[in-house]
């Protein structure tokens, strides 16, 4: 052990362009979070709880991605055959599935109003 420190360091850039050499806390769960006290400006609490909200905010906006990607696929299946039917459950088309989630989906309304 040499004690020297190995990089790359974690880096906070400012809008002017400065940069120091800092690792603010991510959660609530940092210890710095729980001990922090002089509650300045930007202070390890409240770096700890706008970082945690990032998180949650990312995550929340991922689900959402992943609950569209679940619906234009199921309108995709429920899509009208020649004969004007539905191809996954062969009511009449538009079917009661198409139906309730179509106005869910941007991205099949557009395709569908856009054929190639
Ligand atoms: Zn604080
Ligand atoms: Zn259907």
């Amino acid at each position: 052990m040499t004690g020297r420190l190995v990089g790359p360091l974690p880096t906070v850039r400012f809008r002017d362009g400065a940069r120091i050499v800092a690792d603010p806390p991510r959660s609530t769960m940092d210890l710095r979070y729980v001990v922090c006290s002089d509650h300045r400006t930007a202070c390890d609490c409240r770096e700890a709880e706008l970082s945690e909200q990032l998180a949650d905010l990312r995550y929340d906006r991922d689900e959402a991605t992943r609950v569209e990607q679940a619906i234009a696929a199921t309108l995709r299946i429920h899509s009208r055959n020649q004969a004007g039917y539905c191809r996954g459950c062969h009511n009449h088309h538009p079917c009661p599935t198409r139906t309730l989630l179509l106005p869910h989906s941007w991205i099949v309304r557009f395709e569908e109003s856009h054929p190639l």
